[in-house]
């Protein structure tokens, strides 16, 4: 264990496990605005690959992130490839895009992925030409036709479910018989909860919870933290896994997901994931972070050097 003096109580929460598995102390002293991490650097000169969270790294709900803008901006200017990935399934690459650049954050529709879109890519290859009973609204049900995959209301060989703010009793029963029927239940994301104004809402998670409760059926999950969604978007990019970075605010989710997608994880301190309950994130994600930084200044400060 390489232990560099001044061990204290700060020096403690900042202690870090590098690609090796040893534990890394930095003290306080020796760290740019107390900013941690642990590890080699991500390799040479080269340009990384990046796939980047959303809420909670580059905005909550409607508000920017300090920064963010600068962040992308300067991955565009030195050419890092990179793609938003986020779970939520309701909105459209070019709804999403929209949404970044009226925060004033750069972003077209291609430098997006959903979940929503993974998932219809997803049923296009493991049952090609399926009709699809969706549960979920315009980003997911555009990508299942996108796919060229048959939005159906009868007889489903697969039942797709996101977030759905017009989920009604009607649509539970439909899913319930359909899977009970033997169509295949595929998830976009198990998020329980969601960020809002004014607190917390029911996610895409606590809706598909309901029809696992009704059908005793488990879900085939394709956000975060599943891999699926991660492995769509290399694949979107072109990139390696072990060459990409998984930049995000959550251990339970963009970092899991980065994790078992075989990639690099980098976790911000912006959202979710706290100094406080990051060691508790870690133990429930039995997964951790490669690099934590407080901030993206820090972590563009760090892909810079
Ligand atoms: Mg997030």
């Amino acid at each position: 264990m390489l232990c560099i003096p001044t061990v204290d109580f700060d020096v403690l929460r900042h202690m870090v496990y590098n690609q090796r598995g040893m534990t890394v102390l930095f003290s306080n002293s020796v760290l740019p605005k107390d900013c941690y991490y642990g590890g080699e650097p991500l390799g040479g000169t080269a340009m990384k690959p990046l796939l980047i969270d959303l809420d909670g790294t580059l905005y909550h709900g409607s508000h920017m992130i300090p920064e963010a803008d600068h962040f992308i901006l300067s991955l565009r200017e030195k050419q890092f490839p990179y793609l938003f990935v986020t779970n939520n399934s309701s909105r459209t690459p070019e709804q999403v895009a929209l949404h970044l650049s009226g925060m004033g954050i750069p972003a077209d529709s291609q430098d997006v992925c959903t979940s929503a879109m993974a998932a219809a890519r997803f049923i296009a290859e493991e049952h090609p030409g399926a009709r699809v009973y969706c549960i979920g609204e315009e980003g997911l049900q555009r990508a299942i036709m996108d796919a060229g995959l048959q939005l159906v209301e009868e007889n489903p060989d697969v039942v797709v479910q996101g977030i759905d703010r017009h989920f009604t009793y009607d649509k539970l029963a439909a899913a319930m018989r359909w899977i009970m029927d033997g169509a295949r239940f595929v998830m976009t994301n198990p998020d329980l909860q969601l960020p809002a104004s004014g607190g917390l809402t029911p996610g895409a998670g606590t809706l598909g919870a309901a029809i696992e409760a009704a059908t005793q059926v488990k879900p085939l999950v394709i956000g975060k933290p599943s891999g699926i969604l991660m492995n769509y978007a290399l694949e979107h990019l072109g990139a390696n896994a072990a060459d990409t970075l998984v930049v995000g605010d959550n251990i339970r989710t963009d970092i899991a997901a980065g994790a078992a997608a075989g990639c690099k994880t980098a976790l911000v301190l912006t959202g979710v994931s706290t100094r406080t309950n990051m060691e508790a994130h870690i133990q429930v994600a039995a997964v951790r972070p490669d690099y934590v930084f407080n901030d993206l200044p820090e972590l563009l400060a760090w892909l810079e050097r």
